[in-house]
């Protein structure tokens, strides 16, 4: 199973990624990762990419797409990848397609991890560990009981990463928008395209994903959809919408012949968890939002 997580940082693509990859026995790629295991490992492209990081250039796709060309076709990936944080742009993501079809590799599922935007820089640039233990907080959301004293451990001490502040939070997911955005429809294109809701609690987003993982690839949901276009585009709403009218109808029934008689009345009645039934069949696709 390979699968390409979309999201901008800070969306938890990497912690889902840690457990998808123990979940599925998959191997998470992280870009940076093997850039700096390349180099420590002097090989070739290593080499290469050390050079160019040395001249304060950008590694260029080729060597990137070449570093994860190397590293799906060691033993350890044969259950399948996760590429997080690549690819960035729409001409990565055709390179990253071009290699894979030569290997006669697919990508099962690309899933965005969809944010807000200004709830992500408030959840991002308020967070702070504690030096000592490395507990978690947050200036707003999650302050310990004693200001300045850690829960855990008692230590005053606590530790900001210099880029998690709201000004390099907000310019990097502009960032991430301008250059990514274009690779959304470029995968919905392709029928890859799957989402879910980011902003939910960590817990919540593992289900959603475990869900697409363990459902049915895109392209026979596709196919199940297309044979019944009502639950295509927004399989929640429709479910919804068609409950009240079935029932609606229900009502109507029983007003248009008052003079029923009870068996009769019952009969109706009966027929109501049949409607149900059929409704079951039509599953909708489980999205966590909230
Ligand atoms: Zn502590």
């Amino acid at each position: 199973m390979n699968i390409v997580l979309l999201g901008p940082p800070g969306a938890g693509k990497g912690t889902q990624a840690k457990r998808l990859e123990e979940r599925y026995g998959l191997i998470q790629l992280s870009t940076g990762d093997m850039l700096r295991a390349a180099v420590a490992s002097g090989s070739e492209i290593g080499q290469r990419a050390k050079a160019i990081m040395e001249a304060g250039q950008l590694v260029p796709d080729e060597v990137v797409i070449a570093l994860i060309a190397d590293r799906i076709d060691r033993p350890d990936a044969r259950k399948g990848f996760i590429l997080d944080g690549f690819p960035r742009t729409t001409k990565q993501a055709e390179a990253l397609d071009r290699m894979l079809a030569e290997k006669g590799i697919k990508l099962d599922h690309v899933i965005e991890m969809k944010v807000d935007d200004a709830l992500l820089v408030d959840r991002i640039s308020g967070r702070y560990t504690c030096a000592k233990c490395g507990a978690g907080y947050h200036d707003r959301n999650q302050k310990p009981r004693v200001e300045g004293v850690c829960d855990a451990c008692g230590s005053t001490e606590v530790k900001r990463r210099a880029d998690d502040n709201a000004e390099t939070v907000s310019k990097r997911l502009e960032a991430y928008h301008a250059q990514t955005a274009p690779i959304l429809p470029y995968y919905r294109a392709k029928g890859a395209l799957q989402a879910v809701d980011g902003m939910a609690p960590i817990d919540d987003v593992t289900v959603a994903l475990a869900g697409i993982l363990n459902g049915a690839a895109p392209a026979a949901r596709k196919a199940k959809a297309a044979s019944r276009p009502k639950a295509k585009a927004k399989p929640r709403a429709a479910a919804k919408k068609s409950k009240p009218k079935a029932k609606a109808k229900t009502r109507r029934k029983a007003k248009a012949k008052p003079a029923r008689t009870k068996r009769a009345a019952k009969s109706t009645r009966s027929r109501k968890p049949a409607r149900k039934a059929a409704h079951k069949g039509r599953k909708p696709v489980r999205r966590s939002r909230r």
